[in-house]
């Protein structure tokens, strides 16, 4: 196995990327028994970093885990992971795990909670430089797993929906995919949030998909730019009708999708509704409004 650089924190302690191991016994591994959130860091700034440690705190509340440190030690842990790699740019995850019992018990409430932290390399789903060319996606016939099963606003690691999605992709020649619900409604992709743009009305679907923080983000950032939103069931059809669609993630930003089902996407490449919030999600970057310094939140202020 090879390991990226990068550091973690694991059983109270930080260690380079390759030590970073849990027990095959941890139900977070044998059940994805976990919650987990990320976080970008970009020219030495978390990017909304209080948003993605509430949305963990209130996952783990829902799936009754408990965080053995404060969330202001949290952020001095993730802070020490990017530091100590020495990234400018990092892709830094927090995951609490439901671990195990000490005693090999099956009840649930016997269980160590575990947490996990790692910083590596800022990871894209679509790279910068292949922005202008755009996603190619597909509209799988999977269906995303019901929100009365699993509540996509908790994020979690269910994910062989998404992984059988993107094998649907891989084979019909596209990058990702996005899966629907029992409705034939958009639901999300593999962990992206998406987005249609209809004569300048944007839309994105209001249930059965995690709040993702870039989601909330480009919401936001339309509303400051005037372009009209609607949070509601988007029929998948409306994707394949649409000018522009676009995706959002921690893992890239605000991403142009150009292809759907091997279909252009309007032209067929980056609209000016998704250029426009693309461009004002990258200057946000440095916003002390939506950003902190890695420095700033290791020395606590
Ligand atoms: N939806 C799913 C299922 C995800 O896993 C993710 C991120 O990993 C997202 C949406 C996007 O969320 P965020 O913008 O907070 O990264």
């Amino acid at each position: 196995m090879n390991y990226p650089a990068g550091t973690a924190y694991i059983d109270g302690a930080f260690v380079p990327m390759s030590e970073a191991k849990i027990s095959v016994l941890d139900w977070g591994f044998l059940h994805s028994d976990a919650t987990y959130d990320v976080v970008h860091v970009w020219k030495g700034r978390f990017f909304r970093l209080d948003s993605h440690i509430e949305r963990f705190l209130r996952s783990a509340d829902r799936l009754r885990l408990t965080l053995p440190v404060s969330p202001g030690e949290l952020a001095r842990i993730l802070a020490e992971c990017v530091a100590r790699s020495g990234f400018q740019d990092a892709y830094v995850e927090m995951v609490l795990t439901r671990g195990a019992s000490p005693t090999f018990s099956r009840d649930l409430r016997d269980a160590r909670h575990q947490l996990i932290c790692f910083a590596i390399p800022f990871g894209w789903i679509l790279r910068p430089e292949q922005r202008e060319a755009g996603l190619s996606i597909v509209l799988s016939d999977i269906r995303r797993i019901p929100p009365d099963s699993v509540d996509p606003t908790v994020k979690n690691y269910h994910w062989l929906d998404f992984v059988m999605g993107l094998y649907d992709a891989y084979d019909r020649g596209a990058q990702s995919a996005v899966l629907t619900d029992a409705g034939g409604n958009l639901a999300e992709g593999p962990g992206f949030n998406i987005f249609t743009v209809r004569q300048g009305r944007i839309a994105t679907p209001d249930r059965g998909v995690l709040r993702g923080v870039t989601r909330q983000t480009a919401i936001a950032l339309a509303a400051e730019l005037g372009f009209p939103l609607e949070e509601r069931l988007v029929a998948a059809a409306e994707a394949l009708a649409a000018d522009e669609v676009f995706v959002t993630s921690t893992a890239g930003g605000i991403m142009p999708v150009t292809r759907i089902n091997a279909a252009a996407v309007g032209a067929g490449r980056m609209g000016p509704v998704t250029r426009a919030l693309l461009e004002a999600y990258w200057a946000r970057h440095d916003d002390p409004a939506w950003s902190t310094s890695v420095d700033e939140v290791l020395s606590g202020n």
